[in-house]
């Protein structure tokens, strides 16, 4: 636990690891490394304390494309600004020296260290991960992996083809002059 009214001056380093860090839903980070350092600002009677969260690790990911697993490099670099002073927040950021800073609401004095980890992991998960940049996807005749080679399904024959939608229009008489 981090008691942020018991910060040393000079500030408070911590780090650490672990084999397996689940996440929110089914995502886990394997082999993750973080490291954090809290420094207490100036502003000391409002509490305002400054975080600089590292992390690595690697992620279980299914590609939302052609739904093979993959492993996904994550990495966290990530400063900001803890406070209790809700007007600080409101104005969301905060400058000192040359960084514009995010402003977080921090109203508890313990923090819990893994759960700041976690949260920062959490921030780089990927709405729609794909396995490479360029992945070809699953073919959606017969559903085979594109990476892995063609199928013999024609997809220019498909594209000539009229979708179901537009046959069901071409059915549709509209009469727009009586
Ligand atoms: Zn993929
Ligand atoms: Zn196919």
């Amino acid at each position: 636990m981090i008691h942020l009214s018991k910060l040393p001056a000079e500030g408070l380093k911590l780090s650490g690891d672990l084999a397996l860090l689940p996440l929110e839903g089914e995502d886990a980070v394997r082999d993750m490394a973080w490291s954090i350092f809290i420094l207490p600002s100036s502003n000391a009677g409002l509490g305002d304390t400054f975080f600089d969260v590292k992390g690595s690790g690697v992620l279980d990911c299914t590609c939302s494309r052609c739904l093979e697993p993959f492993d996904l490099p994550l990495a966290v670099s990530s400063q900001y600004l803890g406070s209790k002073d809700a007007e600080l927040v409101a104005r969301g950021a905060h400058a000192l020296g040359t960084q514009d800073l995010d402003v977080v609401f921090m109203p508890e004095d313990e923090l819990d260290e893994e759960a700041l980890v976690k949260e920062q992991f959490q921030l780089q998960v990927p709405m729609h991960p794909l396995c490479k940049e360029d992945c070809l996807g699953l073919c959606p005749d017969c559903g085979k992996n594109w990476n892995k080679g063609k199928c013999s399904c024609n997809p220019e024959l498909r594209a000539k083809e009229p979708s179901a939608l537009a046959k069901a229009l071409g059915s549709i008489k509209l009469d727009f002059t009586s």
